[in-house]
């Protein structure tokens, strides 16, 4: 059975909540949502056919991030993966009566940063660590944080807001080298988790280089399906199973496996390479520096969130003064545009992103703060569309503004 996915409707700037499935990948996943349905832990033809195809998907992602077969689970998202590790090595520690002290940066995602704080109820020690106007954290702020019970670091490997890229190298090596001394002085080593979603597919993830213990990812913000996401995690990690029943994802995540999104999954990693990420990134840098350098021109008062030197090249996050990134979200999406805005209008006032929040952005400025997120299908004409048509609804919302002169 072909279905052909309809490239037309509307221009879509807003990769980084969701992107579209890409034809390849569907193509991959079909049989496994029809002729080949069986279940991978039987023993006839059907199961170990479907078997042999997560099988065959773990060791694509292998060959894309280089680990070994055996460090790869398949998770329902990244959502899922982070929680596994932050609520997994907790537990581990609590379970034997030990104290656990976790550090993560303040702009985490909140897969993240909502279950640590879900856990500080339960007894977990949490720092938050601080971030500079571009929403980066500083090794000497974390170095600072450590403590003798500390037992996890987690720091995104690129902000789905803003686009900045951690220097998650620099932290993994780090840990690297410190943990020598701990395990001198007879303490627990610190493992190093990033939640890698958003750099994946824009800058080169290889986890010998980064010393990462393990790391989140997702299927929908690669052309891959929802609802199928990854953990890499180090063999010999102490980690509690995040899911008990049956013996699928080798005892550590039971539940009968989502073969066809799992397909898709190592079908979507396999695209991202050397030359496509750098052809990948070409293309949404020129997009970027046009979309910036129109609106910076078209528009009065827009002001930018989003640190070019330092940053995925996809993501562009601006603001406009006294106006309200949601009027802007609904305006455009009238005009066939999707953006997304960092601010959600909650019972009546505005809730203003975490992460903006926490660069120092002044909340007049994060209440009309605008994300452009750009994937493999945009073309140049998407942002000559938005150069036209949003001066005139930042115009308009602005006549509207009683703060705005
Ligand atoms: N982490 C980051 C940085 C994300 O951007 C997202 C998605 O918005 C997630 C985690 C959650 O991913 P999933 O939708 O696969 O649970």
């Amino acid at each position: 059975m072909e279905i052909k996915i309809n490239m037309e409707p509307n221009v879509y700037l807003d990769n980084n909540a969701t992107t579209r499935i890409s034809q390849r990948v569907l193509d991959t996943m079909m049989p496994y949502l029809t002729d080949k349905f069986g279940n991978p832990s039987t023993l006839y033809y059907l199961g170990q056919e479907a078997k042999e195809a997560i099988e065959s998907s773990r060791q694509k992602i292998v060959d894309v991030i280089g680990c070994s077969n055996k460090e790869i689970f398949f998770t329902s998202g990244a959502t899922e993966s982070d929680n596994w590790i932050l609520r997994g090595i907790y537990n581990y520690n609590r379970l034997r009566n030990k104290k656990s002290h976790i550090i993560i940066s303040s702009i985490e995602h909140h897969a993240v940063l909502n279950t640590c704080k879900v856990l500080e109820k339960e007894g977990l020690e949490v720092t938050f660590l601080s971030v500079d106007k571009f929403g980066k954290v500083s090794i000497e702020d974390l170095k600072k944080s450590i403590k003798n019970e500390t037992v996890l670091v987690s720091i995104m490997a690129s902000n789905n807001e803003t686009g900045i890229i951690e220097p998650i190298e620099d932290i993994g090596n780090f840990l690297c080298d410190y943990n020598k001394t701990r395990e001198k002085n007879g303490l627990d080593k610190i493992y190093f988790h990033s939640d890698v979603v958003q750099a994946f597919g824009k800058i080169l993830i290889d986890v010998n280089k980064f010393n990462i213990d393990s790391m989140s990812f997702s299927g929908h913000k690669i052309y891959g399906p929802k609802g199928i996401g990854a953990l890499y995690l180090k063999q010999g990690t102490r980690i509690y199973p995040f899911m008990t029943g049956g013996g699928q994802e080798f005892f550590k995540r039971a539940g009968t496996e989502n073969v066809a999104s799992i397909v898709g999954l190592g079908e979507a990693m396999s695209f991202f390479n050397k030359k496509t990420i750098s052809d990948l990134n070409n293309k949404y840098s020129f997009m970027r520096e046009k979309l910036w350098n129109g609106l910076k021109e078209k528009i009065r008062d827009v002001y930018l969130n989003t640190d070019f030197q330092n940053s995925v090249s996809n993501t562009l996050n601006v603001s406009f003064k006294n106006v309200e990134g949601e009027g802007i979200v609904l305006l455009l999406n009238k005009k066939g545009v999707s953006v997304s805005s960092g601010s959600a209008c909650t019972s009546g006032s505005l809730d203003i992103s975490h992460v903006l929040k926490a660069m120092g952005v002044n909340s007049v400025l994060a209440q009309g703060s605008i994300r452009f997120s750009f994937g493999k299908y945009n073309k140049e004409e998407d942002v000559d569309y938005v150069l036209e048509v949003l001066p005139p609804i930042v115009e308009k919302l602005r006549s509207m503004s009683p703060l705005y002169k």
